[in-house]
Parts: structure tokens; sequence; C-alpha cells
């Protein structure tokens, strides 16, 4: 059975250049970056040309690039550190970020006494920006804000220049989770002004095991992790010198081809859109996912027209990957956070969401097989 792979929002498979990449380091370049001889100074050269090309490609210092093993630990390294070291007293966020921020900010809560102000969402899942405004010019607490680029599951983007500037007018920081956007999108830190953001390989067709956290220089942020004096102090521990030259491979192949790459993949998407609509009538598309420019070109987020809570099985089983979008309790459906939070209670209860997750690997030809394996599960 051929497998057909649309869950690319999760992870994305390695690509050969990325694996030879690895491989190379493997062999050869088995030295702590921290010992001085020069096997040592060899792995420490990977780290260095990997961190400037990636500084090169955000418009950013070396010295704001740092090395964590996932998003995850970019996330949680920014918003701990910056509540303790920049004395936040209050963090603005939303109730639709991936899990590892809300977690954070929901421990944070608990264990700092930060003040914690979820941000109003419509049913389209855009973020009240004028909210965001409001709460910045009525109070001078010490805040941080936290939005993300593009969401994981309905691939709504944010306004980052916008949400940037109304932050700098009021004093504010700005904590952006890009792990879905980046090598995914141009961004230049030197014109956008976020003061932290966060990377992870995996969604970019580099390793799992290898991210960063964007920080910039003027927040001197501190460890999480403590222990020798890698990554400038900021992340005590040997670094993964492989993965980090399967995420240097990664982000300049993403980077080199970001155009090509995107129109091949925003065309998929649109003949995706178009072939689902035909087919199944009644599907919804979950939040702005079907509108161009509003929502990121990978992810595209339905709700089909009956509840099926066995959908991701039954596809599974003909050999296409997706991701189902809600988890199977006691037989019935249960809706991701983020859907739960802008669907109504009716549709919820009367569609399946299913998120299809597209990479410049996929073809119509995959995307044909898929509807008609709707069409056929669903009986249309
Ligand atoms: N943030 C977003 C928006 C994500 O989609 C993910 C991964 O799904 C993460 C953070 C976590 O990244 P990682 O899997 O590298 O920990």
């Amino acid at each position: 059975m051929t497998q057909i792979y649309l869950d690319n929002a999760a992870t994305t498979p390695l690509l050969d250049e990325v694996i030879d990449a690895m491989v190379v380091v493997m062999k050869n370049n088995f030295g702590n970056p921290s010992s001085t001889h020069t096997l040592g100074q060899e792995a420490k050269t990977i780290l260095e040309e990997t961190r400037r090309k990636i500084a090169h490609e955000l418009h950013v210092s070396p010295a704001e690039i740092i090395y964590t093993s996932c998003g995850t630990e970019a996330n949680n390294l920014i918003l701990k550190s910056a509540v303790e070291d920049l004395k936040i007293e209050r963090i603005i966020t939303t109730e639709l970020e991936h899990k590892c921020v809300a977690e954070s900010v929901e421990n944070l809560k608990n264990s700092k006494n930060v003040e914690v102000i979820y941000l109003n969402v419509n049913e389209k899942g855009d973020v009240d920006i004028e909210q965001l405004q409001q709460l910045l010019k009525s109070s001078d607490k010490k805040t941080l804000v936290s939005l993300m680029h593009a969401n994981n599951e309905i691939g709504n983007l944010l306004d980052l220049d916008k949400v940037a500037n109304i932050c700098k007018e009021n004093g504010a920081y700005f904590h952006s989770d890009t792990v879905q956007t980046m090598a995914h999108l141009p961004l230049d830190f030197s014109k956008t002004l976020v003061d932290f953001a966060s990377c992870s390989a995996h969604k970019f067709h580099g390793p799992k095991g290898a991210g960063f956290a964007f920080i910039r220089k003027s927040t001197h942020l501190k460890a999480q992790i403590h222990g020798g004096t890698q990554e400038r102090n900021v992340r005590a521990g040997t670094e993964n010198v492989v993965g980090i030259a399967g995420l240097g491979k990664a982000f300049e192949i993403a980077t080199d081809n970001l155009e090509k790459f995107s129109s091949h993949i925003q065309e998929i998407k649109d003949y995706a859109i178009q072939r689902l609509s035909e087919k199944i009538p009644g599907i919804l598309f979950n939040g702005r996912s079907a509108e161009r420019d509003k929502s990121l070109y990978t992810v595209l987020s339905v709700s089909l027209p009956s509840q099926n809570p066995l959908i991701g099985l039954q596809l599974d089983m003909k050999g296409i990957a997706v991701s189902q979008g809600s988890a199977c309790s006691s037989g019935a459906a249960k809706p991701s956070s983020v859907l739960s939070k802008i669907l109504s209670e009716e549709t919820q209860q009367n569609t399946t969401p299913l998120r299809i997750s597209f990479s410049h690997k996929t073809t119509k030809e995959e995307i044909d097989a898929l509807v008609n394996a709707l069409a056929e599960i669903l009986r249309l």
C-alpha cells in the first residue's frame, strides 16, 4: 500500500540532503564543541556556521540564536525566563496557543502569580487586536504578549508587524510562537520587532530534537537549564551537533526555495479546497483556513458534514495519514481545544474535524486519493 502523508504540520519527513549532511557530521565530528582541541573546535565550527547562516536569514545577530532541543523547549525558555528576568507581572495571550505555550503560561500563573489575560477570539479564530491595544494602554503593568504567528490547527496567520508595533508603542514585550512559520514564511526581525520567537527543525524537513529560540539581545534573558556555559549561558548542556547540522541544512533548503515551495504548496491547497468543496457537499473550512493570505499555505482545517470519530483510522487503513484534530473518548469525538473555542456547539456535534497539511512533496494525485477516500467513507 502506498503511503500518503498529509500531516506535515505535525512533522515532516527528513530530506535526503539533510540526512546526508547529518551522516557526514555523525562520522567525522564527534568532538564536544566545548573542548578546546581540534576535534572539539571542528564541532564548534558547525554550530557557529549554522548559527551565522540562520541569523543572517532572520536579519539578527548570531548571539540572538540559542539552540534548544525543540520548539517546546524554546517557548518554555522564553516565557519562563522572561517572567523571571524581566519581572513580568502580566501575560496577554489567547486560548488558541499551542499546548507548550498554554501550559507554560498556566504554570507561571500558578507558580509566579502572574496575571494572565486571554484575548477574545471570534468564530473565525481572529484575535481581538483592539482589545490588546486597550489593555496595554490602560495599565502600566510589566507585560509580556504571547501570540502565535500561525495556528498549528487552523492555520490562521497573525499580523506580526502590527502586533509588534502595538507592543513597542506600549512598552510591552512580544513573544511569538513561530514554530509553524519559521522557514515557511520570510521573517526579517530587523523590521518585525518581536522580542522572542521559536523554531523547530522537524517542521521543515529537519530532524526532531533540534530547534532554537530567538532572544533579542537587549532583553538579556538567563537560563532555565543550568550547568555549563554553552549557548552564551542561556541554555546549558552539550549541543546536539548532528541535529543542529540537520537543522542548518533543512533551514538553508527551505529558505533558498521558499518561493518555489510555497507557490507549489499554495497551488496544492487551492486544489484541495476546490476538490473537497465539489465532492463533499456541506464541508466547512475552519477558521481562516481557506482564505489566502489570512492562513498559512501548509494547513487546511475542515469539518466534514457528519459525525465520524473513526475517520482518521479509516483513512489510515487506506494508507492516508492526516490529523483528526480530535481525541476519541467514550466513543464520542472530542473536538480539539482550538476548534472547541471557535466552533458552535451545533457544528461540533454534527461534524468531524480533519486537519490536512501539505509539504512541497505533496501532489495533486495524493489530494485526489484523499478526496476519493473521504467520499467513499462518507458514502457520497
Ligand atoms: N508550537 C507550535 C505552533 C507547534 O505546532 C508545535 C509542534 O507541534 C510546537 C510549538 C512544539 O514544537 P516541538 O514539537 O518541536 O516541541
